[in-house]
């Protein structure tokens, strides 16, 4: 599309947007009585209209009737998962069975870890990008120590190439290859956090299976921001939080995804009774017997209030669809990176290439970025800042607008 940085023009695209509905469904934020332009979707997405209602209702019937809420009315909270399951599937691309909205990411991260990275014999590397997220970082580093193992010796982490922000895929694939005798596990971001850079997570899916190495992906900057197709993709396992583009709210649940293939194997884990077989959970008896599934891995009562909010909010990302999501993203996103781009002293460093990023745009400012971040706040623009130079702003589909980003611009230009 020829974009125009006209007001008149993004108001054209407004009026086109077939999902311009979506935007009423949610509690925009507010600075003296005036809309913020909220571009921090990637950080926290925003609060649903239904989600008060999601909450109210089961703060009722724990009102009226306490622990009968486990088994009273149409939805126990007994087996109030499952509610998230059909529109978690669609979003991730995967059977209800391979999902499961549990715990938080980075505790889900650990006891996928402990199900899925064997090391045995000479096979005992990660593969990972380096510069992922601290919390990923972390986990990796003391599960290998918790193995016995050595973080330095064990983690294979591929970086950028000099002078390039962002990984080229063939030197991932290529790192799978040079490290196929001695890999245990490639688990990384399928969508990079700082950088917005969207991995190739069908071709290093099929390049891990080709060497019969399990895969994950941390689905954090993923999930609800591009279109997933974890089970035809031959992902092993992913997971991750809902806080983000998902809007359910801030530490809201994470979920799981654990491919089909794995469901009959007795993967080693970490068991707690929520995951036990649901129809004797209550005989209470000795020796764990897992749930089929990714059910199998719920460790504990599920955070009731909680899921009410993630199930209300998936409700929405679920009913607009990721392929219409999608499909606005990359003119909103790519809007946005037209009306920047004549922008001194600011270089965006998300790929160009709209299918190797999602909503977000990754800016580092060439001096001062400290001052023009808190300028663009003054005039109601709210992105995330980074140090020591990094802005990043993530016009997201379901509620953001053409004539925000346009703003957004006009606001830089007067930075
Ligand atoms: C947001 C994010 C997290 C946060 O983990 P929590 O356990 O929810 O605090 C972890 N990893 C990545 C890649 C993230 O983007």
């Amino acid at each position: 599309m020829l974009f125009e940085n006209s007001l008149a023009f993004a108001r054209q695209l407004d009026q086109a947007d077939p999902l311009r509905s979506y935007r009423d469904r949610f509690y925009i934020p507010e600075r003296n009585g005036k809309p913020l332009i909220y571009f921090c979707g990637n950080s926290l997405g925003l609060q649903p209209k239904t989600a008060r209602q999601a909450l109210d209702c089961e703060l009722a019937i724990w009102q009226q009737h306490g622990v009968e809420g486990w088994f009273e009315g149409e939805n126990p909270w007994l087996t109030i998962h499952q509610r998230c399951k059909e529109p978690l599937a669609q979003i991730v691309g995967a059977n209800p069975s391979e999902v499961c909205p549990m715990n938080n990411l980075t505790v889900n991260l650990h006891l996928l870890l402990t199900s899925f990275y064997q090391p045995t014999g000479n096979r005992t590397k990660i593969l990972t990008i380096g510069g992922d997220f601290p919390s990923d970082q972390y986990a990796l580093e003391t599960h290998i120590q918790t193995r016995g193992l050595n973080p330095a010796d064990t983690l294979v982490e591929v970086f950028p190439r000099t002078h390039e922000h962002t990984w080229q895929t063939a030197d991932i694939l290529d790192a799978v290859e040079q490290y196929r005798d001695s890999l245990a596990l490639v688990l990384m971001s399928g969508l990079h956090y700082y950088t917005g850079q969207v991995f190739d997570m069908a071709a290093i899916a099929q390049k891990a299976r080709q060497i019969g190495v399990p895969i994950g992906f941390d689905l954090a900057h993923a999930v609800g921001n591009i279109p997933l197709k974890l089970h035809d993709w031959g992902v092993d396992f992913a997971f991750w939080c809902s806080y983000k583009y998902l809007n359910s709210g801030p530490g809201g649940v994470s979920g799981i995804f654990v491919h089909e293939n794995h469901h009959a194997a007795a993967l080693p884990r970490l068991a707690g009774w929520w995951g036990y077989d649901e129809a004797r959970r209550f005989e209470m008896t000795k020796g764990f017997v897992p749930m089929p599934g990714a059910d199998g891995w719920q460790l504990s009562t599920p955070t009731v209030l909680a899921m009410a909010v993630h199930h209300a909010a998936l409700q929405l990302t679920a009913e607009a669809g990721l392929d219409a999501l999608r499909r606005k993203s990359e003119l909103l996103t790519g809007f946005l990176e037209f009306v920047l781009r004549e922008t001194a002293g600011l270089q965006i460093i998300t790929p160009i290439n709209a299918a190797e990023r999602g909503c977000q745009l990754s800016l580092l400012i060439d001096h001062d970025g400290k001052t023009v971040f808190n300028r663009l706040t003054e005039q109601g623009v709210i992105g995330d800042w980074r140090e020591p130079d990094c802005i990043r702003l993530a016009p997201t589909p379901l509620y953001n607008t053409f004539e925000e980003v346009w703003r957004v611009g006009q606001a830089f230009a007067s930075c």
